[in-house]
């Protein structure tokens, strides 16, 4: 590496580690979190709080904090689209049962207005998915310019709960990694920015999240007796989680690895993610296609 690389290298780190400590992290939340070559799954410790060192209350502040400026980022995406724009988010859920998926809905989407937000679930296929490509579903909800959408479970869902339980043959689920990597590829160059985020609970802490949906009668509709089923696949789910972060986490597209025991943690690293993104839109807002002054002049004369 010149030494010019190398000098303009540091520079940047350091001022990465400089905003990240005026902004309450220790290490920027987009590389403590970023899924690289080495990682593993089974290391992660699912109630650490990785680059965030000052606890629950100051995280939640942080969140709340975050609201304007999230709000403001996806109204001038919201207005570039409607101006002829052809950029989008898309925010990519994946997680066990109980790792909070919907939490992350709810309270960081949810501080944008619900107009600009694109959100869909993606559950068993229906027979009509499943006489299609695994994609198709995918590519009807990808968000439309301006748009923030939002997938809870998504195309990752043919590489796991399908692996697991083989539902295809090991030949039909292997190729779809590459085949996964390479539609990541099109959407981007067509202008979605792919946001990936792994929430990754424990296998303790999922079992005090399916107990509680079981003592309360508010939360029964969200227990499913085959919950526990895949419950008893962990170790096979953990595998397959890990090929998963391996062969899709991509420069293009990379995965972000979130220890979930901790849903205040999960929610502000994910409102950091995707504060990050639409701050790197470098999003203006659009110039009027129409003569202002003289829009006012016909406007005072009406
Ligand atoms: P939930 O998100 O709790 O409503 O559950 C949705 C269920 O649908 C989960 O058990 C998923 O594993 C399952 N699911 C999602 N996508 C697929 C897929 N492509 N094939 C089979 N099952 C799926
Ligand atoms: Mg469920």
């Amino acid at each position: 590496m010149s030494t010019l690389v190398a000098m303009a290298k540091q520079a940047r780190h350091k001022k990465s580690g400089e905003d990240a400590e005026a902004s309450g992290w220790d290490v920027a939340p987009g590389e403590a979190l970023r899924v690289g070559t080495g990682f593993d799954v089974h290391d992660v410790d699912r109630g650490a709080t990785p680059g965030w060192s000052r606890g629950r209350k100051d995280a939640e502040r942080l969140l709340a904090a975050h609201a304007d400026e999230l709000s403001d980022l996806q109204e001038r995406l919201f207005a570039e689209g409607r101006s002829g724009g052809s950029r989008s988010v898309l925010l990519v859920l994946q997680g066990m049962d109980t790792a909070g998926k919907g939490g992350i809905v709810r309270h960081v989407v949810g501080l944008v207005d619900p107009q600009g937000v694109q959100h869909r679930s993606f559950g068993v296929p229906t027979a009509e998915e499943r006489a299609q490509h695994y994609l198709w579903r995918i590519r009807k909800a990808l968000p439309d310019p301006g748009h923030i959408g939002v997938f809870d479970r998504s195309h990752y869902e043919d590489v796991l709960v399908v692996r697991v339980n083989e539902l295809v043959p090991p030949e039909e689920w292997e190729p779809r990694y590459d085949e996964i990597n390479a539609f990541e590829q099109e959407i981007t160059d067509a202008g979605t920015t792919v946001v990936k985020v792994a929430l990754l609970v424990s296998h303790d802490e999922q079992k005090a999240r399916l107990t509680k949906r079981l003592e309360r009668p508010d939360k029964f509709w969200k227990y499913k007796p085959a919950d526990v089923d895949e419950r008893a696949k962990w170790p096979a789910y953990q595998e397959a989680y890990q090929a998963m972060l391996d062969r899709t986490s991509t420069s293009t597209a990379p995965w972000h690895a979130i220890p979930a025991d901790n849903k205040w943690f999960a929610r502000l690293a994910v409102s950091e993610l995707l504060l990050d993104v639409l701050r790197g839109l470098d999003l203006g807002w659009p110039e009027a296609d129409f003569d202002v002054e003289a829009e006012k002049r016909r406007l005072a004369e009406s």
